[in-house]
């Protein structure tokens, strides 16, 4: 049983003949964040005046600790260890950060050692205010603000903090800011009462709550029961919100203008609930039985094809019997061309979708409704496992159309809550009048148009002004060093290479995890292999070869051992993030995009590696491969220094990447360093190498 720290009884208040609270009783215990929760003028600010003495209550009783403490004074209230961080924060403006913050003990006449210890405690947890430690409060960052008027009510080291509305006008990433630093006092031990008009805020921030209005408690219980409650939900749902003053107005009587952020999608789930990899595995076998008699049943490409091979599909009994499938490839489905693959009826076809392709026919696939929703379903997953929740929004900067980018970054948005803003490719104006308007948290492109918008946020010097802290980018290779560039850029954002392709739903078939060495991808819809790509024999665990996928339950147009030409390994063991789901490298390269080169088998990607090691090298660059009269083959790699890195230290730049490329791929190159900037950035995926040697000499 918790010690009760804070137990209100009965409370009522008035402001002159009008009656603020109605008998209110609360209680906090020692330890715990109890968030009170109601809309304006429902009282919340009321009570906490009178707990702090600042209100004197007209009946009812506040013990503290078990000492009553009804209308004492506040500075009686600070000595006791009830400290209040005001609504609007009420910083002195004229007055510097650290003159703010001694007025915080003042009421304690601390000796001078311990007003500077209690100080560097405030900002270690404060590093913004430290830095600002000179600067007048009232020149500050609202955020900033909110942290003064905190760190201010800790000078007084609270055993009880109450808070008033300290996400109050804040932007969305400075309100995480503050809201990690609360679990921060919470998790240190520190009992918060916590005001707020965002009640989602609050209830996922506090152990229990209260809601309160017009003056009387209607509801408390457990947060995250209150928060999920459908009854609570159906009447804040709609809420309106200080974005909508009319409506805030119509509300104002009671609950219905707190703002609770799509309620509905919290904590939604959408990780598979295997256990062990042995359930795994089961999952598969199953999903593998019933794919591959599906395609005999419905396609007559498969039909054929498993027929040429002889295999009937209930031979097929356990994943071992993987291997004598015979492979699916990229000109099957060009030569089924309009409808390749197909395994359902017409009517059950609810949507297509196609490639890019720029050679030949596209390749067209089919998808059932269940299709479609499996796909949301594990895209969904993606946002998640990238820490994407229901309060972010999410930058759409990918193609919408015929081909599936864009459509599934914005139904796996909408399917988790966040809040979607379709911009789709290019037009960099306006993605980075939206980054700044809309205040998106998740930017999601491909990797060149991340640079080319890193870029941009960098010239523009708005790199403080916009709130994006997630990147998700996919479709394209991408260098540690352009990572590095374009998280940098963005001040800091957190990247997220996803995987996908559009026989295989489409994106979102794996993403990076939080502990950023490898994708997870979702072995509970599809089976992975790697091959080897000359021999086409399975390759061990951990070596390098090409990904081949089948899937375990996709209608429209299943895959059976589809090569996807796209060049990973398999990572054996869990992951340090904790995830169960399976893991593979980053996409290094594309088998049918080796440069061959003096008998050579050069992937581009091992370019970008070496390339990024070198220090002064910028991110970058364009490998031009001729064929001389001779008939010999050269190979020119074209690279940028990075930023502010002087010209002549071209020649020492040239010899050390040089070297590095013959001691690691074993052929010479001929470099030129260009100036950072000059070569062209894309919108789409960057062309990297250019192939000049003529391989058919056709007349
Ligand atoms: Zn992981």
């Amino acid at each position: 049983m918790e010690r009760t720290m804070l137990n209100i009884n009965n409370l009522t208040a008035h402001y002159g003949a009008a009656q603020a609270l109605f008998g209110v009783d609360l209680k906090v215990d020692a330890g715990r964040t109890v968030a009170l929760v109601g809309a304006n003028g429902a009282g919340k600010s009321t009570l906490l005046k009178c707990i702090m003495g600042l209100v004197k209550p007209t009946g009812g009783t506040i013990h503290f600790e078990e000492q009553g403490t009804t209308g004492k004074a506040p500075a009686y209230m600070v000595r006791q260890g009830v400290v209040l961080s005001p609504e609007g924060r009420e910083v002195f403006g004229h007055l510097s950060v650290l003159e703010n913050l001694k007025l915080g003990a003042v009421s304690l006449k601390l000796a001078k050692g311990e007003q500077s210890a209690r100080m560097t405690e405030v900002f270690e947890r404060f590093p913004k205010l430290s830095e600002r430690r000179e600067q007048l409060a009232g020149t500050l960052s609202g955020g900033e603000q909110q942290m003064l008027a905190m760190g201010r009510a800790l000078m007084a080291k609270p055993r009880l903090l109450l808070l008033d509305e300290p996400s109050l006008g804040l932007a969305p990433l400075i309100t995480d800011e503050i809201f990690a630093i609360i679990h921060q006092l919470a998790r240190a031990g520190t009992s918060i009462l916590l005001v707020e008009q965002n009640a989602a805020r609050a209830l996922s921030a506090s152990d229990n709550a209260y809601l309160l209005a017009n003056g009387r408690i209607v509801e408390q219980g457990d947060s995250k029961k209150l928060l999920n409650d459908p009854a609570l939900r159906s009447t804040f749902l709609g809420a309106a919100s200080q974005d909508n003053p009319a409506a805030s107005r119509l509300g104002a009587a009671g609950l219905t203008n707190i703002r609770l952020e799509k309620p509905d999608m919290h904590q939604q789930n959408f990780m598979p609930d295997f256990k062990s990899a042995e359930e795994l595995k089961a999952h598969q076998l199953t999903g593998l039985k019933w794919t591959v008699k599906h395609a005999y049943e419905g396609s007559s490409f498969y039909r054929e094809s498993l027929d040429q091979a002889g295999i009937k599909p209930e031979e097929v009994t356990a994943l071992s019997d993987l291997t004598k499938l015979p492979f699916t490839t990229a000109d099957d489905l060009r030569e089924g061309y309009p409808f390749p693959l197909r395994a359902v009826p017409f009517e059950q076809v609810a949507r297509i979708h196609a490639s890019s392709g720029t050679t030949g026919k596209r390749k067209v696939l089919s998808y059932t409704q269940k299709d479609l929703d499996d796909w949301t379903h594990f895209f969904a997953r993606c946002y998640q496992m990238a820490g994407v929740t229901p309060l972010d929004r999410v930058q759409v900067a990918v193609g919408y159309g015929v081909w599936t980018a864009g459509m599934g970054f914005q139904l796996g948005c909408e399917k988790l809550g966040a809040l979607a803003v379709p911009v789709g490719p290019g037009n960099i104006d306006m993605q980075i009048q939206f980054l700044l308007d809309f205040q998106s948290t998740v930017f999601c492109s491909t990797a060149s148009m991340a640079l080319l918008m890193a870029e941009e946020i960098h010239r523009r010097g708005v790199a403080d002004k916009i709130s994006v802290k997630k990147i998700i980018y996919g479709s394209e290779r991408s260098s540690n060093s352009m990572r590095n560039k374009i998280s940098e850029l963005f001040g800091g954002a957190e990247l997220f290479d996803i995987t996908g392709l559009t026989e295989l739903y489409g994106p979102g078939t794996g993403i990076e995890c939080s502990d950023h060495d490898c994708i997870h991808y979702w072995g509970d819809y599809y089976i992975l292999e790697i091959i080897d790509p000359e021999t086409l024999q399975p390759v061990a665990d951990g070596e390098w070869g090409e990904m081949v996928v089948t899937t375990l339950c996709k209608e429209g147009a299943p895959l059976i051992r589809y090569r996807t030409r796209d060049i990973t390994r398999i990572i054996p063991g869990p992951c340090t993030c904790g995830s169960l789901l399976p893991r593979h490298s980053r996409i290094k390269g594309r088998s049918d995009d080796t440069l061959k080169f003096r008998g050579v088998n050069i992937y581009p990607s091992s370019i970008d590696t070496i390339l990024s090691a070198v220090p002064g090298l910028g991110s970058e660059y364009q490998i031009h491969l001729t064929r001389d009269d001779a008939g010999r083959d050269h190979m020119k790699l074209i690279v940028e220094r990075a930023e502010g890195v002087a010209a002549a230290r071209a020649p020492e730049l040239v010899h050390e990447a040089g070297h590095q490329i013959k001691k690691q791929l074993l052929v010479s190159v001929k470099l030129e360093l260009v100036n950072y900037g000059s070569l062209p950035r894309s919108e789409r995926k960057s062309q990297r190498v250019f192939d000049n040697r003529l391989e058919d000499d056709i007349i």
